[in-house]
């Protein structure tokens, strides 16, 4: 019988994205020993981090924003499903946590004039076309982070995969896993952190819960979360979140097979300010409610690539030019199919829609839109957040659309101390989750989406904080 490897230290993290390496250097700055294992071989090994966007806001808010107000928004975007207790530390800990990252020399730009733009990895990631990660804001963070886990005495083990959580009575002691050479390896830790980045890139955890066609939603990430940390903390009798939602935006439905269009250009802004229908001209969504809303709707579709973006000259030539990348004029530029057309029905013939459907909404909408009955219409159209605009003027425009899943906001449940809960919501004794194998910050009803980086930096410095306490009595 092949002998398991023996790897033995205080604090074990799975997973060397943000959320990981975060954890790992504020434990071993507390003088704990920290190994943190990679799954992947690879020196720039790929993760969300490192094709992250690199923009640290919450909720869309400035970080320095009040913190009750931030508390306030969390809960307010999510319906109430985020955990009040979590809302608190994301709102009160994330600008700690950004200066902490620029203590280590970690460098922000402000990349527009809007305030949730204020603190932006550099050197930004969203400048060009393409995932061009190399040197960019993710990746130098990173980089970064591998250093000072260095200086402290800790280290990232490339190429070891976390497969089962190990226990002893009721404690998490560590777990087994097999490296990129198919040797077994046995983890023996005080404390174990799962960060292994969420199940989007696990089509069969998807297929219910988030869609019932994984194959037609776009994979706007890294392929490395593949949900391992949900199933070892399952089996080990932790409780789960809402699996039901995750932060995406619309892309090109040709990026289904082109895979120059991702992560940008996204439509959401065109989407959220004209009409989105399925292939019977109408309605199915809020459109106002934004886009990460409008993904998380067109994936549950019976067919989520079924439905297309209508919009008029005046959008194409306003929110169609607008924030990082746009569509115009990068959709065509990068080889997304964009219908024009003079006048609806022949758009309606290009797009594949349904004529009369389409023709019919269309005049809804206008009329509602005149009438400033937007929020009756069925379903209902949000207007408090973005200026809805006309559909009237040719030449017409049509994007056919696809959702693109970045990262899933429901998993493992965690305390404020990020501490891994069982389903009667008593501790998991040495086992903590961080990042975006978490649940409890984001999703509910509308999908609200608070942040990828703000969630998974916040959640992995407190767990490398409370260990630190935790092993020190
Ligand atoms: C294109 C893109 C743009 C984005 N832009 C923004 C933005 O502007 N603002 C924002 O707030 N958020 C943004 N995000 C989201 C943000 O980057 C992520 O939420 C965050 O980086 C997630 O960190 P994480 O550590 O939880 O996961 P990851 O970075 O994915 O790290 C998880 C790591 O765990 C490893 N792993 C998985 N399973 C195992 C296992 N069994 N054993 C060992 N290792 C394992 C993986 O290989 C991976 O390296 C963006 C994401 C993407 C993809």
């Amino acid at each position: 019988m092949i002998q398991k490897a023996g790897i033995a230290c205080n604090v074990a993290v799975v997973g060397a994205g943000f959320a990981g390496l975060t954890a790992g250097v504020r434990a071993a700055q507390g003088g704990r020993k920290v190994l943190v294992f990679e799954k992947s071989p690879e020196e720039f090994y790929l993760c969300n981090s490192r094709l992250t966007g690199g923009v640290f806001h919450v909720a869309l808010n400035d970080i320095f924003s009040d913190e009750e107000m931030l508390e306030r928004k969390i809960m307010d975007i999510t319906g109430g499903a985020a955990k009040r207790e979590l809302a608190r530390a994301i709102a009160r800990d994330t600008k700690r946590v950004v200066s902490w990252l620029q203590g280590f020399g970690v460098r922000f730009i402000r990349a527009s004039p809007d305030p949730w733009h204020s603190r932006v990895l550099a050197p930004p990631a969203i400048a060009q076309l393409g995932r061009r990660w190399q040197g960019r804001g993710g990746d130098a963070l990173l980089r970064t982070l591998e250093t000072e886990l260095k200086k402290v005495g800790g280290e990232i083990r490339r190429g070891h995969r976390a497969h089962q959580l190990r226990r002893e009575s009721d404690r998490c002691v560590g777990f087994t896993g097999v490296t990129a050479n198919g040797q077994e390896f046995e983890v023996t830790a005080q404390a174990t952190i799962l960060a292994d980045g969420g199940f989007q890139a696990d089509p069969e955890r998807l297929r219910g819960p988030i869609t019932p066609a994984p194959e037609k939603v776009v994979q706007r990430n890294a392929g490395t979360g593949t949900g391992d940390g949900l199933r070892m903390a399952q089996a080990f009798g932790a409780a789960i979140t809402d699996l039901n939602a995750f932060y995406g935006h619309l892309l090109s439905r040709d990026a289904l097979s082109n895979d120059a269009l991702w992560p940008y250009p996204w439509v959401d802004l065109l989407a959220r300010s004209c009409m989105v229908v399925g292939s019977d001209g109408r309605r199915f969504a809020d459109e106002g409610l934004g886009g990460t809303y409008i993904a998380n709707q067109i994936a549950r579709l019976p067919d989520p690539a079924s439905s297309t973006v209508v919009f008029d000259q005046a959008g194409w030539d306003g929110p169609g030019t607008e924030r990082f990348l746009p569509p115009n004029p990068n959709m065509i530029k990068a080889g997304g199919t964009v219908f024009k057309a003079k006048a609806l029905p022949e758009l309606a013939k290009l797009a594949g829609i349904s004529e009369a459907g389409l023709l019919s909404e269309v005049e809804s909408y206008n009329r509602a839109l005149k009438l400033g009955t937007l929020e009756q219409m069925s379903p209902a159209r949000t207007t408090s957040l973005c200026k809805p605009y006309a559909i009237e003027k040719a030449p017409f425009y049509a994007i056919p659309l696809a959702a693109g899943i970045t990262y899933t906001m429901g998993g493992i449940a965690i305390d404020e101390c990020c501490r891994v809960l069982r389903t009667d919501g008593t501790v998991i004794p040495g086992l903590y989750a961080a990042g975006n194998t978490t649940g409890g910050m984001e999703g509910g009803e509308k999908a609200g989406y608070v942040g990828g980086l703000c969630t998974s930096t916040v959640t992995g410095f407190r767990a490398g904080e409370h260990i630190v306490g935790a092993l020190a009595t």
